[in-house]
């Protein structure tokens, strides 16, 4: 494993700590207390189930910040074409990157599909990172995540989630990262916020959990893990690890009405309609 992949949680083949981790923040806790338990109930399940998945693989946090772009709207497979083309032309660095013209970085990230946005996308990226951080990379990890999600949302094609993935696992900084397989697989679980916002769907997640980077990290990674296994667009329950803690799971809930919840919910989602037609291609998603 490289620098930049995500440490896990816990040594493979330990049992889960979670539960001994939050007896540490319980008093701390203001948010979710209905929930809590269930939230962090269902890592346990889902770390037991996967075990670590040591989120993200990337050889430095600027390919890992890359890829979280290039993964936009598009299979992790195509993400990973994209990503040797870069490698092979030695423009994975801010600097060798910044050199290359607007169409020869599209030309080689083409496989990542949208190519020549993700192109600018790149390049809004490079400004920031030039701008306010004098093209130091490790400036800009070290920023404060409170300073630095405000300027990555500010950035063109930085949505909350790809801010999210990048302060969670370049910056290794606590955001817990909500996406289409999130809002789903909770929805279904009969675990949901009271708004179906992007930060409702976060806080929820947030003050349910001790306020810790790596454990974010191994829990978006198990839930996407658990959303290509079992909680699929057709879930399926008779394999899932969590049928037991589950309303649809249990018969309580039916999953038609639930997954227009979750479509209405994920409207804005980056992801969502990826995830619709890369899992109809039984594809990848995201980095596994
Ligand atoms: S029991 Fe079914 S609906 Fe519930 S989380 Fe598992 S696969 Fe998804």
């Amino acid at each position: 494993m490289t620098e930049a992949t995500p440490r896990p949680v816990r040594p493979e083949g330990s049992k889960p700590a979670l539960s001994a981790a939050i007896a540490t923040v319980e008093g701390e806790r203001t948010g979710h207390p209905r929930h809590a338990s269930r939230v962090r109930d269902v890592y346990d399940r889902l770390a037991a189930r996967y075990g670590p998945r040591g989120w993200w693989p990337a050889d430095g946090p600027f390919e890992m910040i890359v890829g979280a772009i290039l993964t936009q709207r598009t299979a992790w497979t195509n993400v990973e074409k994209a990503l040797a083309n870069l490698k092979r032309a030695g423009a994975l660095s801010p600097a060798a990157m910044r050199a290359l013209s607007a169409g020869e970085l599209a030309d080689l990230i083409r496989p990542s599909g949208f190519y020549r946005g993700k192109a600018r996308k790149l390049l809004a990226f490079l400004d920031l990172l030039d701008e306010r951080f004098d093209g130091a990379l490790e400036r800009l990890l070290a920023a404060p995540g409170d300073e630095l999600r405000p300027s990555l949302l500010a950035t063109h094609g930085i949505g909350e989630e790809t801010a999210d993935a990048i302060l969670l696992y370049a910056a290794r900084q606590p955001f817990f990262v909500i996406d289409a397989y999130t809002r789903r697989t909770f929805s279904r679980l009969g675990i949901r916020p009271g708004g179906d916002t992007y930060n409702a769907w976060q806080r929820l997640f947030e003050e349910s959990l001790p306020r810790d980077a790596a454990l974010y990290g191994e829990y978006h990674a198990l839930i996407v893990e658990h959303a290509k296994d079992a909680c699929r667009a057709e879930p399926l329950c008779d394999r899932c690890a969590l049928a037991g803690v589950c309303e649809t799971g249990l018969g309580r809930h039916q999953v038609a009405g639930d997954e227009r919840v979750v479509q209405d919910a994920a409207a804005d989602d980056e992801q969502v309609e990826d995830l619709v037609v890369a899992e109809d291609a039984g594809e990848r998603v995201r980095p596994a």
